[in-house]
């Protein structure tokens, strides 16, 4: 059976999940006829360069992913979408009409097991969210702190300020527990034990940090923290869009409040 994990090691390959296609026929007939067909559908997803997606859809039988070559016909990319941030990253929409599909790019052994798979590679994705948001703020925090060393106001460098010093060291303090949630969930990750209740914690609680720590250090930057020349303002740019993709915070929260 192929893994999804499989696939993202092997392959450049995008996940589309936002819209679980509505009306696809496909997989009762996939299993009669060895066909099936992704109907009309449009989804947004990162990846636009790769020429493979796994796609869920939904039937009678509940969700199944499906794996979805760009070059088939009746797929189409949209153009690149104009994001905030993330401007190397290339998203776009995914178009689907009249796809056919061939029953073995069934993922899985079974038709309906779609839920169950990803529900057993999401803390992966989160985790990885997680770690990425932590790196930024370790980055963002270093890169103020040298500015802040460097910048003078009213004859002497901003890290003289009282404020300053607080700041830097309130962030040092919450980056430096998170990284250890980080590591912990890394472990957990490693001897296959990291649950889907902690991983959305942790998705939540980093890039919620991320933001807050972006903010803080485009503060301390003055001015220049504005422009984007300056790695802070590109990074405080990327950072927003972290608390909603991946699941938005909020349901990471539903998530771990139905877990008690
Ligand atoms: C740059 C980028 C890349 C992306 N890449 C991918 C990708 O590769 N693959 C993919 O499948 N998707 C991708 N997405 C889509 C992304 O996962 C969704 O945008 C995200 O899950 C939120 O869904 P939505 O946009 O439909 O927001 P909505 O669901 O419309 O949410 C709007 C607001 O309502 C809140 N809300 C919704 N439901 C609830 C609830 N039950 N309880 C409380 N609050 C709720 C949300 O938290 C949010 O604040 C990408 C998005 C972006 C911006």
């Amino acid at each position: 059976m192929t893994l999804i994990s499989d696939l993202f090691w092997a392959y450049l390959v995008a996940i589309t999940l936002l819209t679980i296609t509505p009306g696809v026929d496909t997989l009762l007939v996939m299993r009669n006829t060895g066909r099936g067909g992704l109907r009309d559908g449009c989804v947004t997803s990162v990846g636009i360069c790769s020429g493979l997606f796994i796609h869920a859809t939904l039937s009678a039988l509940g969700i199944s992913l499906l794996l979805v070559e760009t070059a088939w016909e009746g797929f189409e990319k949209g153009q690149n979408l104009n994001k905030v941030g993330m401007k190397a990253q290339d998203t776009s929409e995914l178009f689907f009409q009249d796809v056919k599909v061939p029953a073995d790019k069934l993922l899985g052994s079974m038709e309906g097991q779609g839920f169950f798979q990803l529900m057993a590679e999401l803390p992966a994705e989160r985790l990885q969210v997680g770690l990425t948001a932590v790196a930024a703020a370790e980055a963002a925090w270093e890169w103020t702190l040298d500015y802040v060393k460097e910048r003078k106001a009213f004859g002497k460098p901003v890290i003289a300020f009282q404020n300053t010093r607080f700041k830097m060291a309130e962030m040092k303090a919450e980056i430096t527990a998170a990284r250890v949630f980080c590591d912990r969930c890394l472990e957990l990750h490693l001897e296959k034990k990291l649950d889907i209740p902690t991983a959305a914690m942790l998705k939540q609680h980093t890039t919620d940090l991320q933001c807050k720590v972006m903010d803080e250090c485009v503060q301390l930057h003055g001015g220049y923290g504005y422009m984007w020349e300056y790695p802070i303002a590109r990074a405080w740019a990327d950072s927003r869009v972290q608390r909603i993709y991946a699941g938005t915070n909020e349901i990471m929260k539903e998530i771990v409040a139905r877990s008690f």
